[in-house]
């Protein structure tokens, strides 16, 4: 993802505590109240410019959406769509997604997304990637006994890495698609990278991995 210096980004974040949650640590344990409801929470992290977890709440109202991005000059742009969209069933946290144990009490996130997550490719970053052990143990104390993990990427590599890690954590993998666009899927809500790279003829991967008690 290419950074913008966006100097404005701050504070527009700032003028719009509607969509975007400015204290996320004192809601944890009290998203249901944040929203107003006791629907599902479903999070994506790394939710870049927005356009996947935008889609995703306007095709099912029934669930509550947190984006989840690490740089305010990229969740700018995702708070535009949302601010156009006006869904109540969206929240956007401009946090760092290492740190969601101190957002969320165990048990209140339902689902994780990760989209086309950087790859960090050498080994020796190995930790970084967001399907590495710890960032796995991170979601399960998220939530409750079967929470998913649902992974999309263009990423070979990745995507292969992400498999094992996943099996070796002891998930269940409950679907793996090695062309996505070509699966016969449905519903599938595309990101921007998702259309940038597909519209390049590069495949696309999709797996689902489940947490067993
Ligand atoms: N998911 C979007 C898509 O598919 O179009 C964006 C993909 S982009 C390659 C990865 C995004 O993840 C970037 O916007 C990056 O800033 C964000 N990111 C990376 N590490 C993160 C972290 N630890 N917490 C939150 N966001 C992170």
């Amino acid at each position: 993802m290419r950074l913008r210096n966006k100097p404005w980004a701050r504070e527009k974040l700032d003028a719009h505590p509607q969509y975007v949650v400015l204290n996320p640590e004192q809601e944890k344990g009290q998203w249901n109240k944040t929203f107003n409801n006791d629907q599902p929470i479903h999070i994506e992290v790394g939710t870049g410019k927005g356009q996947f977890v935008t889609g995703m709440a306007r095709q099912n109202p029934h669930i509550n959406y947190i984006g989840v991005e690490l740089y305010e000059s990229v969740i700018v742009t995702a708070l535009d769509r949302l601010i156009e969209a006006d869904l109540p069933n969206l929240k956007l946290l401009n946090v760092d997604g290492a740190e969601l144990m101190n957002y969320f009490e165990k048990g209140e996130v339902d689902r994780v997304y990760l989209n086309f997550s950087d790859p960090w490719p050498k080994t020796r970053h190995a930790k970084r990637r967001l399907t590495y052990k710890s960032f796995l143990s991170l979601y399960e104390s998220l939530m409750p006994d079967g929470g998913e993990v649902h992974f999309k990427t263009d990423n070979q590599g990745l995507f292969e890495y992400s498999l094992k890690s996943f099996s070796e954590y002891g998930m269940l993998l409950t679907f793996v698609s090695l062309d996505l666009h070509n699966s016969g899927f449905e519903g599938n809500v595309m990101t921007e990278y998702e259309e940038k790279f597909s519209a390049k003829g590069q495949r696309i991967y999709r797996s689902e991995a489940k947490f067993q008690p």
